[in-house]
């Protein structure tokens, strides 16, 4: 649960759509869940997904034609595994490993105790991701996210002071103030009610309307300004606005996202994208992986059995060195160690700096504006340091408060935050001592695991005097700087003022019918070119859209009756500033 929203009427157990009639009504009487309908393109990729039409179809003569897709992360094994059902036959390339960014570490001493490195906690709005996890069948959990119903409790501790809490409403008046003034500012600036109605109705023109109007409006104000700029804030004063970048909504700690749009934020709050988080029991990588063996019933043209890791004969080729155009129009991959191929088409999935920093990428096949959009991409940096404990101790009583003596933890000091991740009693446990981002994580980047794991106990030890973590800890600590791995160079995009015609450009470079025969057939995806970049569910939805383009450029279709992405970008897809 969030302090700063009400927690909606929701079934944690189940993450499927109802149906929804046109007063965002669901069968059973039920206002109509949120789910991450974007506002940019609120197209319903769930809907798609679930259509017994499927996504479309290629010429049966093109059957078996290669495709390459560079990535095997979610969004390259999304597209990877849609052009597999189609009848196309995928190939994939991978620099690392399979899982991208929903990378899971396996504790050496006890490998079955897992640390998600990058995505762990997914918003059951993210109804696209669900349907692969669903169709997959992997188990989830609630996320012990601060003062969430998994959380036994949380503490927030700000300038030295401790508030401990089992739900929300044991904290000081103070916090709900806070949350109040982000709720008023919110309802006055960017119609938070309103289009939170429109989400649930899933009423596109509605959404796009209002949408529209406040997008020029936001587009150059960064989420510190519009706080700041906003009425309940002014009159709440600094203190609320300092814990506010401290506890925020959600996930809380979002202060480290103040430089960024506004619009960033705006599209995760409406969405719900940081509340209602579920963890795949297991780790986030079963996803990628199950997609990577799964062998789908329903399939154009390959043989009952068929896989992503069969077609591969169990690994995806290597590292892109180089991209380029052929005589003949087709596009050529050459490995990092220097195997060749050319195809009809390629879909990227890579952070889209690596284009220009570690594939040699022909100029000739972006558009120059293209090229601009993925250069000023802004990218995030985030760490994150998780130690094996022997058993999740912090469920011991302190028997002079009566209190957990250790809880999930929201701090000004260095750590920021700490989870606590249950296995079940007496079995080995996880404390993710940090999860920082930006400046936070910086700090981090030049030191090694254990000096990391030493300053956080040391700042743990200043609000849990008397609590021995270290005594609890086994094995080794695993620990990830997104930033430093050449794979990825940062965690994930987010944009700054300004940034919306970028991003609009790079979403939208799916549709290919306006640019000249020399520029088609090359895609990008993944959640970096999505409007909803650090949610596995942008990774998704742009995979799709890659898979739409790749579809219409062999000269295949949607099918009749359920239009895809493309079909319907023109009427409501993101609108083009000046
Ligand atoms: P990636 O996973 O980056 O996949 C791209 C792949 O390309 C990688 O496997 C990479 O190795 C490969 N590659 C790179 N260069 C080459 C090359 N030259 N040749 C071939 N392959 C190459 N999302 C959520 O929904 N919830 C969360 O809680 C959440 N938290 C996050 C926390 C962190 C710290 C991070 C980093 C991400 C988080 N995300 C979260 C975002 C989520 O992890 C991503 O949206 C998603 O994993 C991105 O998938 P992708 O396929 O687009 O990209």
């Amino acid at each position: 649960m969030t302090i700063a929203t009400e927690l909606p009427a929701f079934d944690p157990s189940s993450t499927s759509t109802p149906p929804a009639d046109a007063a965002g009504r669901g069968t059973d009487g039920h206002a109509a869940p949120i789910t991450m309908l974007n506002p940019d393109f609120p197209f319903s990729y769930d809907h798609y997904l679930a259509h017994p039409d499927g996504l479309g179809s290629v010429p049966p003569e093109l059957y078996g034609t290669e495709v390459a897709v560079i990535g095997a992360g979610v969004s390259g094994l999304v597209t990877a595994y849609e052009l597999m059902k189609l009848g196309l036959r995928p190939v994939v390339y991978e620099a690392d490993q399979i899982g991208g960014r929903l990378r899971t570490a396996a504790f050496p001493a006890a490998p079955g105790v897992v640390a998600d490195l990058g995505g762990m906690r997914f918003p059951v709005s993210g109804k696209a991701f669900y349907h692969y996890v669903d169709l997959l069948g992997l188990q989830t959990q609630d996320f012990p996210n601060p003062l969430a119903e998994a959380t036994s409790s949380t503490v927030i501790e700000l300038a030295g002071k401790k508030h401990y809490a089992e739900k929300p409403g044991d904290l000081p008046l103070f916090f709900r103030e806070v949350a109040d003034a982000w709720k008023a500012a919110v309802n006055d600036g960017a119609k938070f009610v309103q289009m939170q109605d429109a989400i649930k109705a899933r009423d596109m023109a509605r959404i796009k309307d209002l949408w529209n109007e406040l997008l020029p409006l936001m587009d150059e104000q960064t989420f510190y300004g519009f706080i700041a700029a906003s009425d309940s804030f002014k009159k709440a004063g600094f203190a609320h606005r300092e814990a506010f970048g401290q506890v925020g909504f959600g996930t809380g700690g979002w202060d480290t996202d103040f430089p960024n749009s506004i619009l960033e934020i705006l599209r995760v709050v409406y969405t719900d994208a940081d509340d209602q988080h579920r963890f795949i029991r297991g780790g986030a990588q079963r996803l990628p992986e199950a997609l990577w063996q799964h062998a789908p019933s329903d399939m154009a043209h390959w043989p009952a059995g068929t896989s992503l890791s069969s077609l591969h004969s169990g690994s995806p080729r290597g590292a892109v060195g180089k991209i380029s155009r052929d005589q003949d129009g087709n596009l050529r991959i050459r490995e990092r160690w220097g195997r060749e191929a050319s195809y009809p088409a390629v879909v990227s999935t890579c952070q889209s700096w690596l284009l220009s920093t570690r594939i040699h990428t022909e100029e000739a096949l972006f558009p120059a504006e293209l090229w601009t959009a993925m250069e000023r991409s802004h990218y995030m940096q985030s760490s994150k340091t998780f130690v094996m404990v022997d058993r999740p101790f912090w469920k011991d009583i302190d028997p002079e408060t009566g209190n957990d003596i250790l809880s999930m933890t929201l701090t000004d000091r260095l750590n920021r935050a700490t989870y606590l991740l249950d296995n079940g009693p007496d079995q080995p446990a996880v404390i993710l001592l940090s999860y920082t981002w930006n400046d936070d994580a910086l700090k981090w980047l030049a030191l090694d695991a254990d000096e990391r794991v030493e300053l956080m106990l040391h700042s743990l030890e200043q609000i849990y005097p008397g609590v021995d973590i270290a005594g609890h800890i086994v094995g080794q600590p695993i620990t990830v700087s997104w930033e430093a791995d050449p794979n990825f160079m940062g965690a994930f995009k987010a944009n700054l003022p300004g940034h919306y015609r970028y991003q609009q450009r790079l979403f939208t470079h799916f549709k290919q019918d306006r640019l000249p025969e020399s520029q088609r057939g090359i895609f990008l995806a993944g959640d970096d070119v999505s409007f909803t970049a650090g949610w596995a569910e942008g990774a998704v939805t742009t995979g799709l859209n890659a898979v739409w383009g790749v579809v219409k450029h062999l000269g295949g279709a949607s099918a009749p009756g359920n239009p895809g992405p493309g079909d319907l970008l023109d009427e409501f897809g993101p609108i083009s500033l000046d």
